[in-house]
């Protein structure tokens, strides 16, 4: 752990009892150029912030994002607009001023949300409403809702008579996305749904600023993909838990802080990319919906498997897919989503998904798959025996976790993960 990190978890009480310590770091050269990110931080990080590294801030802000958040509304006054999934138009939110940030369910016992939902819906699910219903989401001046599963849909419905946020928008996109048809649809419910957000912000979103947030958007969907090209060719750059703290913090900042992180690590893992990894861990694909526990990626590696890439709605399904830029902007996020790989809630060929993710494997020099998705998450879970069959027949080793809030302890998840390490050549 850095001393700016092991400092900037300390209260700062403590830090001025370490008075000589404290001078010594506020007379060190800042290693970053992220200054902006400093004034939306809690009083002793903003004291720190010009000090630490691009990545301890990400991690600061993945491991506690609804502070991030209020902070956030304080010091700019945006609207911080909650979403759960990656089917969310974020591009148009950002153009209308706001903040898209994704909500990963709670760390919280739940007990609110039980009155509402029943226990067989997701982790996901639940623990969104029960942070809603808490009052943790105060930051919260609206919430989007693309409609993709079953549960999600149930969900809306509950949280605009019950989560009381001043507004909420629902975005009925098609299911089946390979027809003409699906488009024209695509592109009227954009349009809705701009219209609505500039009601419920009071804005107008201009051609202009679409194009500027589509064109901000292409820069961090890029970034991000290359920061996953250097770990797949040297996982030691970046621990890939780390870069699950970095697709975390993409889906809740400040987009234009979270430019500047960004840029900033991605120069310095250029730096020190090497040309030829020296990691000897077996190569492995996790695939499947969330994933809100970093500490699986550690517990891989410490069983001798490296996740080098992923299929995963927290991991590439929320970056992949640039949008064209020159036409109709509205036309252009919709052709995005038409023509991105989709997830198991929607729907192309019936073996599209399966043809993906062995393909992924190859061009991946992979080893296996891991799939990894919520318990009663029904859309995976209908996908699943496809997908593995689709495996099997390729010969690719894989298993199934399925995880809730909290994991298998960690001797569990060893043992699991070792087995599945010794079955890979
Ligand atoms: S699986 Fe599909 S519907 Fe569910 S969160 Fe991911 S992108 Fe959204
Ligand atoms: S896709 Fe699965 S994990 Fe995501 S909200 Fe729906 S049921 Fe939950």
């Amino acid at each position: 752990m850095s001393v700016e990190r092991t400092l900037v978890l300390l209260p700062l009480t403590v830090l001025r009892m370490q008075g000589i310590h404290f001078k010594r770091l506020i007379n060190r050269k800042p290693p970053c150029k992220t200054n902006r990110i400093n004034r939306i931080l809690p009083i002793h990080l903003l004291m720190l912030g010009q000090f630490m590294e691009a990545l301890d801030k990400i991690k600061i802000i993945s491991e506690d994002p609804y502070s991030y958040a209020s902070n956030l509304k304080q010091a700019t006054g945006k609207p911080v607009v909650g979403n759960f999934c990656s089917y969310t138009p974020e591009e148009l939110i950002y153009a209308a001023g706001g903040v898209p940030f994704r909500l990963f369910g709670t760390k919280e016992d739940i007990s609110l949300a039980d009155a509402h939902l029943q226990a067989y819906c997701c982790s996901l699910v639940r623990g969104g409403l029960e942070d809603a219903l808490k009052g943790n989401l105060s930051f919260l001046s609206g919430t989007v809702f693309p409609h993709t599963c079953d549960s999600i849909q149930r969900l809306s419905d509950i949280w605009r008579l019950n989560a009381g946020f001043p507004f909420h928008i629902d975005v009925v996109l098609p299911v089946k996305l390979d027809t003409q048809s699906a488009r024209t649809y695509m592109i009227d419910v954009l349009n809705a749904f701009k219209s609505d957000l500039e009601t419920a912000l009071n804005v107008s979103i201009t051609d202009k600023k679409l194009l500027q947030s589509i064109n901000l958007y292409n820069r961090l969907r890029r970034i991000l993909g290359e920061i996953y090209e250097m770990r797949s060719i040297d996982p030691d750059c970046i621990s890939a838990a780390d870069l699950y703290h970095v697709i975390k913090a993409s889906m809740i900042m400040d987009r234009d802080e979270l430019l500047e992180l960004l840029l900033s690590l991605r120069d310095d893992l250029k730096k020190n990319l090497k040309e030829k990894t020296l990691n000897t861990n077996k190569r492995i694909i996790l695939s499947g919906g969330i994933c809100n526990h970093p500490d699986i990626y550690t517990a891989l590696e410490d069983s001798g498997a490296e996740v080098i890439w992923d299929d995963l709605c927290t991991g590439t399904r929320y970056f992949e897919g640039e949008i064209e830029q020159g036409g109709d902007p509205i036309e252009a996020v919709a052709d995005r989503y038409l023509t991105r790989m989709v997830c198991p809630a929607k729907h192309l060929t019936v073996t599209a998904r399966g043809e993906n993710l062995v393909r992924l494997v190859k061009d991946r020099n992979a080893s296996g798959v891991i799939f990894m998705f919520l318990k009663f998450c029904d859309p995976h879970s209908f996908d699943y025996p496809y997908l593995k069959q689709f495996l099997d027949d390729a010969g690719v080793p894989n298993i199934l976790l399925e995880v809730e809030e909290q994991l298998p302890s960690d001797a569990q998840l060893k043992t699991r993960f070792e087995t599945f390490v010794d079955m890979i050549d």
